[in-house]
């Protein structure tokens, strides 16, 4: 592309940028199309001449915008609700810009060197132990497959070597997780040939926190039966309510039996970057290691999930393969990234969080944090004074789980209610919302992180909530 289209192009689409949040409340949350609907207006095939950058931008605005879901728009309240940011998509468009491979300290070493600085930053801000060192991977999935291998790795079974297939000298390794877990880290049990039998799913309390002595038990009887338990993963901040595992009282157990402490803050390990909410990783100067996604609540761009681990050289040891090609005469004085998981090259991902960083200050990124949570406190004080609404879990960080209950409804009628009051708020575009089941409930779901959203925004998807509950009633 000559110098000067590139040039007006980058200028004409830094304007629409500005344009699109701007404007991003005129626009449906949830995309209207229909399933195919984008594919069959797409040619079958690339075309075979290159094309002006007009025609493409045209296509932008009139076939994909219809086609996106805007998670930056402040009334997405869905799954776990988060959005980008302008320094963010700075670093974006640099990182881009460079295309570096961080796979070695030489490949990349402005890359190497500001992921060390940057995570350590964050470590800080978060109030973690200097025992942690932080590597950045794609998502929490990744980031925890990463660290039960480097578990798997410290179980000394040899399993790198001579791998699990096969194998009568093996005893079933045993990962314990909570019935909240994420299925992240039944995946990642699962592509480590773990199988999904060395899952055990650990009863929760009535508050949706791991239930300690349970815990306790399970490990007890896994090893009078012969199996090696490696890894126990608490969660700070489950998937569906939020809830936060006690891991403090997980510890003892963790060293009685000298297991990998795995700690999945992917979503509210974030909150800890704000003073009086560091209390929520109480426990964790004693964990193995521990994930948070930037990309979920510090206004990162997907994707950037942190790795915090305390045993680097377990990790090393558990994907660490250097062919001739890759030798470099610094390699046992720098860190080369590679070394520390299944991917070759490594995206140029410190860059943004650096900008991000840098641009709110802790300050600025904590008060964000702060005011999402103040504002879900607010939801849950209407749903608990409403008669025609009740909370279904405590109100935690940004998340409200709750459901409308209209007086002589059973059950199975509150279920479909609710799924139909969901289904006309998401269905308006006006605003996004998500579900879980607890207890067997249906239960929705608002969740407050997106950077734009505003009190307003939530005050008009309660309304919203109201106005269809009257409808549908
Ligand atoms: N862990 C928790 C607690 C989550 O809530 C999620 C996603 O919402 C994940 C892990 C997976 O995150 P990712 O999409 O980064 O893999």
């Amino acid at each position: 592309m000559p110098k000067e289209e590139f040039r007006r192009f980058g200028h004409q689409l830094i304007d629409w940028i500005a344009d699109y949040f701007d404007e991003i409340e005129s626009l449906p949350v949830l995309s209207q199309i229909q399933p195919g609907e984008l594919k069959a207006k797409l040619p079958k095939s690339a075309p075979t001449s290159g094309e002006s950058m007009e025609t493409i931008l045209t296509d932008l605005d009139q076939l994909i915008v219809p086609a996106l879901t805007h998670w930056c728009h402040p009334s997405f309240f869905a799954y776990f609700a988060t959005s980008t940011s302008a320094p963010g998509i700075f670093g974006e468009l640099l990182a881009a810009a460079f295309d570096n491979k961080a796979m070695l300290w030489r490949t990349s070493p402005a890359s190497t060197e500001l992921e060390e600085v940057v995570l350590d930053w964050l470590r800080q801000m978060m109030g973690l132990d200097a025992g942690l060192s932080g590597i950045i991977y794609d998502t929490a999935s990744v980031s925890s497959m990463h660290a039960i291998a480097a578990a798997r790795e410290g179980a000394e079974q040899r399993i790198r070597e001579e791998g699990m297939s096969g194998r009568s000298d093996l005893p079933l390794l045993r990962v314990y997780i909570s019935e909240q877990a994420h299925s992240s880290i039944e995946k990642g049990v699962i592509t480590l040939g773990l199988g999904q039998r060395a899952i055990r799913k650990i009863p929760t309390d009535s508050a949706f926190r791991m239930d300690v002595k349970a815990l306790s038990d399970a490990i007890a009887e896994d090893k009078l039966a012969g199996h090696l338990p490696i890894c126990i993963v608490a969660t700070v901040g489950t998937t569906s309510t939020a809830s936060v595992d006690p891991i403090r009282e997980i510890v003892p157990i963790v060293e009685e039996h000298a297991v990998w402490l795995h700690v999945d803050a992917a979503y509210a390990g974030s909150a800890a970057v704000v003073p009086e909410l560091q209390s929520i990783l109480d426990g964790c100067d004693r964990a193995d290691s521990l994930v948070v996604n930037p990309h979920k609540w510090l206004f990162t761009p997907f994707d950037l999930s942190v790795l915090y681990c305390r045993h680097l050289d377990l990790l090393g040891r558990a994907f660490s393969l250097v062919p001739e090609y890759l030798r470099t005469p610094e390699q046992d004085n720098v860190r080369n990234g590679s070394d520390y998981g299944i991917q070759l090259g490594r995206r140029f991902r410190a860059l943004k969080l650096w900008m991000v960083m840098r641009y709110f200050g802790a300050d600025g990124l904590a008060s964000r944090i702060r005011e999402h949570c103040r504002l879900a406190q607010q939801f849950g004080s209407w749903v608990s004074e409403s008669e025609d609404w009740e909370l279904m879990a405590p109100v935690s960080f940004g998340l409200v789980c709750f459901r409308a209950c209209p007086k002589q409804m059973g059950d199975r009628e509150l279920d479909w209610l609710n799924e139909s009051i969901m289904h006309s708020v998401n269905k308006s575009g006006a605003a996004l919302l998500s579900h879980t089941k607890l207890n067997n409930r249906l239960t929705l779901r608002v969740s407050i992180g997106n950077i734009r959203t505003t009190e307003k925004h939530v005050r008009d998807v309660w309304a919203l909530l109201n106005q269809q509950l009257k409808l549908q009633k």
